[in-house]
């Protein structure tokens, strides 16, 4: 049983890929979509020896051994030509971080399908480095799980500019808005009203802060207006 955010980010796993899953944790995710029979071949890729111990006792539990490959490597390094990987999912870890192991990953050398992202921060790092490095955005999802906003970014190959706009907010969230996306950005709009509020009764209004703060809310009233 997956939490709402790995599920949403199953959800993206084409059926019969070749997964590898970076830095797997407990490989909940390649685990449970084996189990269903979506994919009969994935690579739970893991920098730390402890999460891949979890890795481990996940296929053991499971009797998952012929099909899914535990591997202590740092990033893509845990990936092998032979596995022939078509997707790629790295979730649950800042969007510096992705950006960081993509990047080390030589994708301009080795190109994969599909990337299913899921950034906790950092999101336009995350799709600033796509469009600067030859993958395009084919879809974008927005979960609300456990009181946080999570954000999937699914990426193919494909030449695309983002306008700023763009990489703040997301592409296809600005032209198809779905009701979660909107409830993140009016609940960041909140927050940032919130902030003014304080900085005006603090008398703080021509501040370059509440400036920034006021810029900032204008941008996000526009975006989901
Ligand atoms: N992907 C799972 C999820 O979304 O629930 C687990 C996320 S967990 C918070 C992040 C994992 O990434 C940690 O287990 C950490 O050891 C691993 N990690 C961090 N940097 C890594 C790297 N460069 N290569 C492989 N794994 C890495």
């Amino acid at each position: 049983h997956l939490s709402k955010r790995l599920a949403a980010v199953a959800d993206f796993v084409p059926d019969g890929a070749r997964i590898a899953d970076i830095g797997s944790d407990h490989a909940y995710l390649p685990a449970n979509l084996l189990l269903n029979k979506h994919i009969s071949f994935a690579i739970a890729g893991e920098v730390a020896p402890g999460p891949l111990a979890n890795v481990e006792n996940e296929i053991a539990r499971h009797g998952l051994h012929d099909v899914l490959m535990p591997r202590l490597a740092n990033g893509l390094a845990a990936i092998k030509t032979s596995d022939l990987v078509d997707t790629v999912v790295i979730a649950g870890m800042g969007g510096r971080l992705i950006c960081q192991i993509l990047t080390e990953g030589e994708l301009d050398k080795f190109r994969y399908h599909r990337l299913v992202l899921q950034p906790n921060i950092d999101i336009d790092l995350v799709r600033s480095w796509l469009s600067e490095n030859g993958y395009q955005l084919v879809d974008e999802a927005v979960v609300a799980d456990d009181g946080h906003y999570y954000e999937i970014l699914v990426a193919e190959p494909g030449n695309v500019t983002y306008s700023l706009r763009e990489l703040k907010f997301g592409p296809y969230n600005l032209t198809e808005p779905s009701s979660v996306w909107l409830e993140k950005w009016q609940r960041e709009a909140m927050r940032i009203r919130n902030i003014m509020r304080k900085l005006e009764s603090a008398d703080q209004s021509e501040s370059d802060a509440y400036q920034e703060y006021a810029k900032e809310l204008q941008t996000i009233m526009e975006a989901i207006a």
